[in-house]
């Protein structure tokens, strides 16, 4: 049977335009379906302009650091506006690129939404349908709200690129990556910040140690984060009382506990948010932002009737080799929930690429996958946690926590933590933990030995780089604790 593809992809991120390209590169005719811009979450709305945000908001505790480092710098005010239209010419410029690229590489781009109607049949948003040979998805995912009344007042990470202005205060709901790494920039931008995440201890799943450092420099640093709480109702503040004439940060650091709420109402579409918390509390919040999760892109896509199972989760089941139930239809990326990450998802598509286009069968590889939550300081981790480490196997645990020199000298309490956790009977390095300034880019030169099965005597050998924070991980003589 004759396609018009050999290839199609639906989906232009991280995961899918990798594996349009590759895929061209080994010949493949290829066409490939974006519903919205080109880059897909990372370089539209999440990691790319994320990362830039971090920047920004870093910069007002650099400039109270620079004076105790003899500079006259003045307290300068963060300007929204400004640099949310640099960002969007900076996402435009790298669009730009992500086109450039499938365009170089002879993939015929279709700028529309698409959808199966069978295993090898696509329909484009106009009617227009396309056949191939394979199919990748890699539709990515979306963020979730909680099931809760008036949830659609509050935003999620997808629109705060696009605020307008920047609220005077804000509600984070939600203890992972994206609450508490919002979390941070918001604060060092000037917004007052309440966080409020349901569980003990935020960032569930990584090593404890490191997040209860990241807990307390968050809250030093003026975060307001309540754990054990989470949100129960929610209004507009006009709607809780009409009397209400509209709020600012400094209202929403006040309204606690009942206290009543005694403005004139000025809008009912916009303004203030009122929100009850399981404590008991009610405060108003400028905005609330959910940042409770992500779901995988999979509704309306005609999947199940082309026979892609799909799991509880919504998630698209594929095999070792990222193929689907369906045999002509591959998935990569977020919308697997396999592992939610940029490079992982890129991973995927080269091996899928691999596999079918090269002939050459191949598995990505999930195992000891290094990351970082770029909350401030960053927290960058491979490996097994220490709760993790010591319910498998005996284990050492080699930490140090101690004030890094750059800010110490500027009066800050900042502290650091580097940890290694380690199995007594190999001596590998099961698990690497840093809580510091560059933690992401530590652990990306540390995850290389970890990854190639370092012990701890390789990192003991390894000499010091002096005078830096990272010599850390290689002067750890004594074990802290075993288990
Ligand atoms: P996460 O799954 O990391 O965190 C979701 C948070 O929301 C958890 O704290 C969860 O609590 C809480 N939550 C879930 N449902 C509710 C609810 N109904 N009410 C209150 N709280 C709730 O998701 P994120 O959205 O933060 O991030 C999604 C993924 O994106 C991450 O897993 C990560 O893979 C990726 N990412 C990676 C980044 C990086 O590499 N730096 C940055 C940003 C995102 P609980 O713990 O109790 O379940």
């Amino acid at each position: 049977m004759d396609f018009d593809y050999d290839l199609f992809v639906i989906g232009g991120g991280s995961g899918g335009v990798r594996a349009a390209r590759v895929a061209a590169a080994e010949g493949a005719k290829v066409g490939l379906a974006e519903e919205y811009r080109m880059g897909g979450t990372c370089v539209i709305r999440g990691c790319v302009p994320k990362k830039l945000m971090v920047f920004a908001s870093e910069y007002r505790e650099m400039f109270e650091n620079a004076r105790s480092y003899g500079w006259d710098v003045k307290d300068g005010d963060f300007h929204w506006p400004k640099f949310q239209s640099h960002l969007a010419s900076e996402l435009d410029r790298l669009e730009e690129i992500y086109r450039n690229l499938l365009r170089s590489s002879d993939v015929a781009v279709h700028d529309s939404r698409a959808r199966l109607v069978d295993p090898h049949t696509i329909e484009l948003a106009d009617g227009d349908k396309k056949t191939a040979k394979h199919i990748l998805i890699a539709t990515g995912g979306y963020p979730v709200k909680p099931d809760l009344p008036n949830a659609d007042l509050g935003i999620t990470s997808n629109d705060i690129f696009n605020l307008k202005e920047l609220p005077k205060s804000i509600l984070i709901i939600g203890g992972g990556y994206i609450a508490c790494e919002f979390a941070c920039i918001l604060n060092g931008m000037g917004v007052e910040v309440v966080q409020y995440y349901r569980g003990a201890q935020i960032l569930r799943g990584f090593d404890d140690e490191g997040r209860g450092l990241v807990a307390d420099l968050m809250r030093e640093k003026g975060i307001d984060l309540r754990t054990g709480t989470n949100i129960v109702e929610m209004k507009r503040a006009s709607d809780h009382n009409p009397d209400y004439e509209g709020g600012t940060s400094s209202d929403a650091a006040m309204i606690e506990d009942h206290e009543v709420i005694t403005r004139k109402q000025t809008s009912d579409k916009t303004g203030p948010i009122w929100v009850k918390a399981t404590n008991g509390t009610e405060r108003v919040f400028d905005q609330v932002l959910f940042a409770t999760g992500r779901s995988p892109n999979t509704q309306d896509m005609g999947l199940e009737e082309a026979g892609v199972k799909l799991g509880r989760r919504h998630e698209i089941i594929v095999d070792d080799y990222s193929q689907t139930s369906a045999p002509s239809i591959y998935a990569v990326g977020d919308v697997t929930n396999r592992v939610q990450l940029t490079p992982v998802a890129i991973r995927e598509g080269m091996a899928f690429v691999e596999t079918v286009f090269k002939g050459n069968p191949t598995k990505p590889d999930h195992e000891l996958i290094p990351s970082a939550i770029f909350t401030q300081p960053e927290f960058g981790t491979i490996g097994l946690t220490e709760e993790e480490a010591r319910d498998q196997e005996p284990i050492e645990v080699y930490c140090t926590s101690f004030r890094p020199m750059q800010t110490a000298f500027a009066g800050r309490p900042d502290r650091i933590l580097m940890k290694l956790v380690v199995s007594r009977e190999t001596r590998k390095v099961l698990g690497c933990h840093i809580v510091s300034p560059y933690a992401g880019e530590m652990i990306q030169l540390a995850g290389i030995a970890v990854k190639m099965g370092a012990t701890k005597e390789d990192f003991d050998r390894t000499v010091a780089v002096h005078p830096t924070m990272s010599e850390e991980i290689v002067t750890m003589k004594t074990p802290m604790r075993t288990a």
